[in-house]
């Protein structure tokens, strides 16, 4: 089955071309992948990049000590996830939909390193906190590529 990439419907594997507008067919892989075209993977891994080393260098400190404020903690992981995601949207230059789709998608890492541990709620909660922040600093990216420029 293959599903035409311009109007969504179903056609046959042997067509080439869509049975309802005409368009050229592509299979799923293309679609997945047209789907994610807004995702730059340099961008991506330079964001990720500059987390690690940010997290290592400012925040694990704060996360050994037990006794650490957990407000401070909380604000020092945002500020890290604006800082490389800001950094990400800047390498990404198409505009500030993909900016913010790149800062976005550097929520999972942090995600994946702070709350493997914990609950699942508090897991949900920090990756939508990480989410946010990269969206945010995504576009910040973005608005500095553009004056910047
Ligand atoms: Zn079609």
């Amino acid at each position: 089955m293959l599903i035409c990439p311009e109007c969504l419907s179903e056609n046959d594997d042997k067509h080439e071309y869509c049975q309802t507008c005409g368009s050229k067919l592509k299979n799923e892989y293309s679609i997945i992948k047209n789907k994610f075209k807004g995702i730059n993977i340099l961008a991506v891994f330079i964001g990720t990049v500059i987390w690690i080393v940010l997290f290592i260098e400012i925040a694990a400190p704060h996360l050994i000590n037990t006794n650490a404020n957990i407000v401070i903690t909380a604000s020092t992981l945002i500020i890290i996830q604006i800082i490389s995601s800001a950094v990400a949207g800047y390498i990404e230059k198409s505009g500030y939909k993909n900016t913010a789709i790149n800062g976005g998608i550097l929520a999972f890492i942090p995600t994946l390193i702070t709350g493997f541990y914990r609950d699942l709620n508090i897991t949900i909660i920090l990756f939508l906190i990480f989410l946010i922040s990269g969206i945010i600093g995504g576009i910040i990216g973005g608005l500095l590529e553009n004056k910047l420029k």
